[in-house]
């Protein structure tokens, strides 16, 4: 007898991306949900359906001049909304914001005890600042829900796990001096890959100094090496314990994905978030949710992301 897992899909979440030529393509979505419809686990899986972030939700993390910016942009369709990165593509303020709606929405079905385990594909854009887009990132659902839990459910000791290839800077920069921000990051080195942060010396500033934890691996790093750091965040969070974790699972640390380095396949992912949903038993009263992230390869996205809405069913 396995928990029902809740798993966000619909046009709205769908819609963002970039269009052709940009490796963030509108097609990642439905890639994704036709894998997991193929994997059996139907009868585990409950659907969700995304709602747009509020501003004041948005404003949570980001300023207020960044979300207007964002909305003006977005109407305008054309420009870009970092240093060409990221294309102010028609309509990508309501996309983005439905991203981040899905997240909150999983939140709230999490904390009001309705669901344990929650998983929103699309999500996990990780590399906007507070002011910023960067990356791909127009807002940072990670960090939103962050302060969601904080402001609404009074949830304070929060972790947030990142196996994306690229560190989750936006995410690390944003709570860099917050000692309560639970925070670890396996990625491939920042000398060899965007945005080039996240050395193992940043261990967090001022009171928060020595309390986040970053892991850069070497290009080519394979599913052997990443067995080999787990172990340092499951001992990192078993002495946080967090009382909620977020799981950003980027599928661009797989082997074949166009843009990064690193060889892991997607028993690394179904082997983390096995080993989040352990953790959060113990210490979370079960209460995870894993955001997609990062991934250009699409055979890729599809089978990590699966893999980690299976573990997320069978983990016991
Ligand atoms: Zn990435």
């Amino acid at each position: 007898m396995s928990d029902t897992v809740l798993v966000y899909r619909g046009e709205e979440i769908a819609a963002y991306g970039f269009g052709d030529p940009h490796p963030f393509g509108t097609d990642r979505h439905d890639v994704f949900h036709s894998e997991l419809d193929k994997a059996g686990l139907a009868e585990f899986i409950d659907y969700g359906h995304p709602r747009p972030a509020t501003v004041d939700e948005l404003a949570l993390f980001h300023s207020a001049d960044y979300i207007d910016k964002v909305s003006r942009l977005s109407v305008a369709g054309k420009g870009w909304l970092d240093d060409g990165d990221t294309p102010a593509v028609p309509g990508i303020y309501d996309a983005a914001s439905s991203v981040v709606g899905a997240v909150l929405c999983a939140v709230d079905e999490v904390m009001h005890g309705n669901y344990k385990r929650a998983f929103v594909p699309i999500a996990g854009l990780h590399h906007a600042a507070r002011d910023r887009a960067a990356g791909f990132c127009v807002f940072n659902d990670c960090a939103i829900a962050v302060e969601y839990l904080r402001r609404q459910f009074g949830i304070k000791r929060i972790a947030y796990v990142d196996i994306d290839a690229h560190h989750g800077d936006g995410v690390f920069y944003g709570f860099e001096e917050d000692p309560d921000l639970i925070f670890a990051d396996i990625h491939e080195d920042g000398r060899y890959l965007y945005p080039g942060t996240g050395a193992a010396e940043e261990t967090g500033k001022g009171k928060a100094r020595g309390s986040k934890l970053n892991i850069p691996l070497a290009s080519g790093a394979d599913d052997a090496d990443f067995h080999r750091v787990w172990v340092q965040v499951e001992e990192y969070l078993a002495a946080a314990k967090p009382e909620f974790i977020i799981m950003q699972c980027g599928a661009d640390s797989l082997e074949g994905d166009p843009i990064t380095h690193l060889r892991w396949t997607e028993e690394a992912h179904a082997a983390a978030a096995a080993s989040l949903c352990r953790l959060a038993g113990t210490y979370s009263d079960g209460r995870i949710i894993g955001t997609g992230g990062g991934g250009y390869n699409r055979r890729n996205v599809a089978r990590a992301w699966t893999r980690v809405v299976q573990s997320f069913v069978e983990t016991h």
